[in-house]
This record gives structure tokens, sequence and C-alpha cells, in this order.
């Protein structure tokens, strides 16, 4: 049985003092089982240290990016080597956000995911077709693409480090979410694919999570899709919202 996983991909929200808020009235009140649920925030990297200092020892910290170089010299910024020392375990790769205004391709997600794979971080990444693509019935092909760029890096058994998080762009900070339905039928295309193009093993070991306006409404009806693993939520993470949705994980099943 795969456990569940749920994100709280924060973004670029919070000063310091919102965070501590965060934390304390929210992050470090979950209530969970950790033998049923994984939970990981992302706070901006600044505020790192101060979250993993604070935070509740059952929420693992994620990072939002992390560099296709090495440490050297590239201004502005922080690569894995930085991100492993700080014993950080997770990093999110090819959010939408970052493919959409940061010039990210399939290719440099791709080669991200091995760099930060290659320093036994694990890796939330994030697929995911626009409106416009899924409008023109071009969903499962624009995933592939995603995927496959992702596949040409790795190795089979460095899947075992990855959570994919499918994020349909068109849902992400919309407050339109993908039905359960929606959200099932490309769930079941990505494990197709993990089963034809890695294997049995990955096929069956690996975590595909949702994530695009997931609310305390909506969790309890998406987590009940047999294809779907989690969240990875990014407005409701920043509220109490967020132990709702932790708790329609740790109930469901
Ligand atoms: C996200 O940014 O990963 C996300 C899913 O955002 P939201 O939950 O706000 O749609």
């Amino acid at each position: 049985m795969r456990r569940y996983f749920v994100g709280g991909n924060w973004k670029c929200n919070n000063t310091i003092a919102q965070t501590q808020s965060l934390i304390n009235t929210v992050i470090n009140k979950l209530v969970f089982d950790t033998k049923k649920v994984e939970v990981a925030v992302a706070p901006i990297f600044l505020h790192v240290p101060w979250v993993q200092a604070n935070i509740q020892k059952n929420v693992q910290v994620a990072v939002q990016n992390s560099s296709l170089t090495k440490m050297g010299a590239y201004t502005g910024e922080i690569s894995v080597e930085q991100v492993k020392d700080l014993a950080i375990p997770w990093v999110i790769l090819g959010h939408s956000e970052r493919r959409q205004y940061y010039g990210e391709t399939n290719e440099i997600v791709g080669k991200k995911t091995r760099i930060a794979l290659d320093y036994q971080l694990s890796v939330m990444a994030c697929v995911g077709e626009k409106l416009a693509e899924r409008e023109a019935g071009q969903t499962t092909q624009v995933i592939q693409a995603q995927l496959d760029a992702i596949k040409k890096e790795l190795t089979t058994d460095q899947w075992s480090k990855v959570v994919v998080a499918y994020e349909p762009v068109w849902a992400i900070g919309t407050g339109r979410t993908a039905s359960p339905e929606q959200a099932q039928e490309v769930h079941a295309f990505i494990r197709g694919w993990l089963k034809s193009q890695i294997g049995t093993q990955a096929e069956q070991a690996t975590r595909i999570i949702y994530g695009g306006s997931v609310t305390e409404k909506n969790a309890a009806d998406l987590i009940k899709q047999p294809d779907l693993d989690g969240f990875l939520v990014g407005g409701a993470a920043l509220k109490p919202a967020f132990a709702d949705i932790v708790a329609a994980a740790n109930n469901a099943r």
C-alpha cells in the first residue's frame, strides 16, 4: 500500500512572522498517522532554517526549487549541495510557475530532477497541461513529453525517490479544481506510463499526487480515486484548511 503524501507549497508568500504563525497555529497542531500519511511543507529558502528548527518532527521540510548548476559562480542560485547540506529531504521541481515565468523547459526539469536525485534528495516532480492543451485534446501528449524528459535523465532505481504531482495548470490558484474523474483519468494515464516506461515496481510504488485548487471541501472526494495518492496544495496550505486536507488523507481508504 502506498503511503499518502501531502505537500504544502507556500510559494513566495509570508513574512517570517506569518510563517511563524502558520507553523504555530496550523502545522505544529497537525495530527496524523505517519504510517499512513507523509507531510512536507515548502517555505521560501530564507525561512527554511527557522522552519526546520521549529516544526514538529512528523512534518518534513521541502524547498521549492534547486539549481541546474552546482556550487560556484552562479549569482542568485541555490544548489543541491546546499539543500542537502541543510538536511532538507525534499525539493519541488517543474512547478508550472517555474515553467511559465522562469523558462523551465521539460529538458531543464529533467536535468534538475537528476541532479537533485544524485544528491539523494527526494523530488516532487510536477507535470500538467494548460487549458488550451486540454481543450485541444493534448493532455496526455503534454504529460507524456514532460515525463519522458525526466525518464531520459534517471536510472530506474531513482524513481523510488520521486513523487509525481499532476497539477493541471488551469486548476492552479484558479479555484477551478479538476473533478475526481478528470484527476483519476490522468493519474491512471501516469500510472500506465510508469508501468510501460519504468517498470512494475515504479507503477506500484510511485505516489501520484494531485494539485490544483485543493481545499478542505474537495479533498475527501478526490482522495477516493484509486490512483490518487495525496495532494500538492498551494493557497489552502497557508490556512487552517491544510489541517482538513491532511485529515482527508489520514481518514481515507
Ligand atoms: C500549487 O501551486 O502547487 C497549487 C496546487 O496551488 P493551488 O492549490 O493554490 O491551486
